[in-house]
């Protein structure tokens, strides 16, 4: 078979297991429960959920999405976030593996985890959603993690993950404080300035400034769409991690191609 087909095949799967565990973190964080046990459980009664039936998105199928032991329903969302990481994972995946060169063993580290904290955007974005906050479970380990991994060589230099985390926290925060002041009242949350931080330790500080442009693009087009639909008004929280995670994918899927169309933008 081709070896290229097998590789996304195995990239799909991947993802959808890594949406599995995606749908443990969006249940257990917010409720301050282990991530690692127990293991997974029906919602309803409480019931362990069987090995067999854990399989990402099969699983679903197989118990026709109820509950083996109480038969109450089992929402679509949770084979919704497993086929959606799945896709995602093949999307980042095949620009990451595409584009990054891979010279050692050892330069696979920081490339693995920017993929992992990639999807990982995926929960921190419902859980921003649904509670507002943004767990310091899915930015403080990366801002340690990436500033570590840059000591690898890579394109990502020591230097380069300090300005980074400068440029996206800093920026944000800076953001913040003009927007509280402006407001006169919190503009934007220390969550979101955790995750500028942790982006830019693991990507640089180009991209960090970038993914702020372009969430800050995003969540303008969104808020006054939001306001002609009259479905919002200017006193409403409005969770801002979602618009990060948008920002952030494009600048790292598009940021050659942004900065290109740019600079051709400026010299005509
Ligand atoms: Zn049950």
């Amino acid at each position: 078979m081709d070896s290229a087909l097998v590789a996304y095949t195995l990239l799909f799967f991947f993802g959808s297991t890594v949406g599995s565990f995606f749908n443990v973190l969006i249940w257990r964080i917010p409720r301050e429960e282990s991530i690692v046990l127990p293991s997974s459980y029906c919602p309803s009664c409480k019931t362990p959920i069987k090995p067999f039936y854990n399989i990402p998105l099969l699983g679903y199928l197989l118990t026709r999405g109820k509950c083996a032991h109480c038969k109450a329903p089992i929402s679509l969302i949770y084979p919704g976030i497993e086929l959606f990481t799945a896709l995602c994972a093949l999307l980042i995946g095949h620009h990451i593996f595409s584009t990054v060169k891979i010279s050692s063993i050892l330069t696979i580290a920081p490339v693995l985890v920017q993929f992992f904290w990639l999807l990982l955007m995926i929960p921190m974005s419902i859980i921003d959603i649904k509670h507002y906050i943004i767990p310091d479970q899915f930015t403080i380990p990366f801002i340690l993690t990436g500033l570590a991994l840059s000591f690898i060589p890579s394109d990502i230099s020591p230097v380069n993950s300090l300005l980074g985390i400068a440029a996206g926290g800093g920026t944000l925060f800076l953001i913040g404080l003009l927007g509280s002041w402006i407001l006169k009242k919190e503009a934007m949350g220390g969550g979101d300035v955790k995750l500028m931080a942790a982006f830019g330790a693991l990507f640089g500080w180009q991209g960090a400034l970038l993914s702020i442009m372009l969430a800050a693009c995003l969540g303008s087009l969104s808020g006054i769409g939001m306001m002609f639909l009259k479905k919002t008004t200017i006193d409403q929280k409005i969770p801002f991690g979602p618009f990060l995670a948008g920002g952030i994918w494009i600048s790292v899927l598009f940021g050659e191609q942004i900065i290109t169309w740019y600079i051709r933008l400026l010299h005509v």
